[in-house]
């Protein structure tokens, strides 16, 4: 099997509590990856023909760093990373270098 699409659940916390929420998502629900462990899924899928990788959550600029890690990660094997946020997410101050 080729798997050409990869989504990465980054974190169940979230900025929202909607009740028909299909990841059961809310504030302090916990369950943050870490960097090794996205860095371990990308490194055990590597040889498959991805096309593009998703990363969300909950809402996934509540774990800012790893985010920009991740999606670091991610561009370094496909060429596509796409990011959902529902736009409630903590304000976040950018690096100059990202400007
Ligand atoms: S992930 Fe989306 S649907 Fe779920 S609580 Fe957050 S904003 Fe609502």
């Amino acid at each position: 099997m080729e798997l050409r699409r990869l989504d990465i659940i980054l974190t169940y916390n979230c900025t929202g509590c909607c009740a028909h929420c299909c990841y059961r998502a809310w504030p302090e629900q916990g369950g943050t990856m870490t960097v090794a462990e996205v860095a371990g899924y990308l490194e055990a899928l590597n040889g498959q023909p991805l096309e593009g990788i998703l990363l969300f959550g909950g809402e996934p600029f509540l774990c800012y760093d790893l985010l920009r890690e991740s999606i670091q990660l991610a561009a370094s094997l496909v060429p596509q990373v796409h990011v959902f946020t529902n736009g409630y997410g903590p304000p976040i101050r950018l690096p100059l270098d990202s400007c």
